[in-house]
């Protein structure tokens, strides 16, 4: 049998997230943010899918190349701006908007010639550390930006959240979100421009920071970040869905190690399946003996270590089940924030770790 290790993507899930996203911040543009080939869905799939966002946000240039070719007319924003002179004169060719975040940028855009006004989103550090001005330099960066000639005097506030994903019910009571959310107001104070702070478990769960512009990924492809908590406890749809097939249905005796270094043992005489699906595709290799999948209609652990090409299922509650037996690896039955969590991770990482030899449909 052919390998046939498939990731479905889902434009109606994508569509309907993309709803659930404008009903909860009305007043709000949406910026879709697409970046690592749309969460490893596709780039142009899911831009197409999402098409009726107000904007798009990347990580790459290319990704702004790679839209611009589809046919997207929306303002891009690329999330950590230019990092090199010979970016300016593309991005003002492709009307790709920047994030200006460090003294070095404002440096190369002063030395820059273009004529066409950048559009530019300056980015304020208010707690996560990570790319930003600090707040006592933002306002300074500020002015310099819009004595720039060739900089569109329109220029927007941005932020990023470190931990919105824990609300003000949480042990934490939101502490950090909430402190970035005054220091953000008390930097921004006064001046023009629109604002932007939210990512997904923002829009999820903390409404006052909606603003101008939200910026949801994950919400969008239907993976929450909340702890113990799935997409679908937000009405949100999965926007893929990962299966395989059986190759193969066997019965081991009491005792029978299985897989590399036999980390699992039969605890009866028992029936086990081999998926053709492993790490080499993108399933995580840390994913613990345990995790569920679904074969056929029967939702099953797997067993022992998740090998390159294959994994191991215990199939005791499925013993009829036959080689051609379809595996649901991820998708709205299993969701791939468990399979996350189970490796030691969140639901995004399973979904932008899908290799090459993985075909894609859409359904
Ligand atoms: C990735 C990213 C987002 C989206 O985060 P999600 O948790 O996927 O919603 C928003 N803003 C910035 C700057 C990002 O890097």
């Amino acid at each position: 049998m052919a390998r046939s290790t498939t990731a479905i993507i889902h434009p109606e899930a994508l569509r309907h997230n993309l709803g659930v996203v404008r009903k909860l911040a009305p007043s709000s543009k949406v910026m879709a943010i697409v970046k690592a080939d749309g969460y490893g869905h596709g780039l142009e799939r899911v831009a197409n899918a999402l098409s009726g966002a107000d904007a798009f946000g990347v990580a790459a240039l290319a990704d702004a190349e790679r839209l611009r070719a589809a046919g997207m007319s929306q303002p891009i924003l690329l999330l950590s701006g230019f990092d090199a002179p010979d970016d300016l004169p593309r991005m003002r060719a492709l009307n790709v908007w920047s994030v200006v975040h460090h003294a070095s940028q404002l440096a190369m855009l002063a030395q820059s010639d273009g004529t066409e006004a950048l559009r530019c989103w300056l980015k304020v550090d208010t707690g996560m550390h990570r790319l930003g001005f600090a707040p006592e330099e933002a306002r300074d960066a500020h002015a310099r930006l819009r004595q720039l000639p060739n900089v569109d005097p329109e220029i927007g506030l941005l932020q990023h959240f470190a931990s919105s994903d824990e609300y003000v019910d949480s042990a934490s009571r939101g502490a950090q979100t909430l402190s970035q959310l005054k220091l953000f107001d008390e930097v921004t104070a006064g001046l023009g421009g629109e604002r932007s702070m939210a990512n997904s478990a923002a829009v999820l769960g903390w409404p006052q920071s909606h603003g101008d512009w939200v910026r949801p990924g994950g919400a969008l492809y239907g993976i929450s970040v909340c702890e113990g908590k799935t997409g679908a406890d937000y009405g949100l749809r999965p926007a893929m869905t990962f299966t395989t097939r059986l190759i193969s249905v066997k019965k081991i005796p009491a005792g029978g190690r299985v897989g590399y270094a036999g980390t699992w043992t039969a605890p009866e005489d028992m029936t086990i399946g081999i998926a053709a699906v492993g790490y080499g595709d993108g399933y995580p290799r840390t994913a613990a003996s345990g995790t569920l999948v679904k074969v056929g209609d029967h939702v099953v652990p797997t067993v022992g270590r998740v090998s390159m090409d294959l994994m191991t299922l215990d199939l005791r509650r499925f013993p009829d089940a036959q080689p051609g037996e379809q595996v649901t690896l991820w998708g709205e039955d299993i969701p791939v924030e468990h399979v996350g969590a189970s490796a030691g991770t969140i639901g995004y990482e399973p979904v932008c770790s899908i290799t090459r030899r993985v075909r894609f449909v859409e359904d």
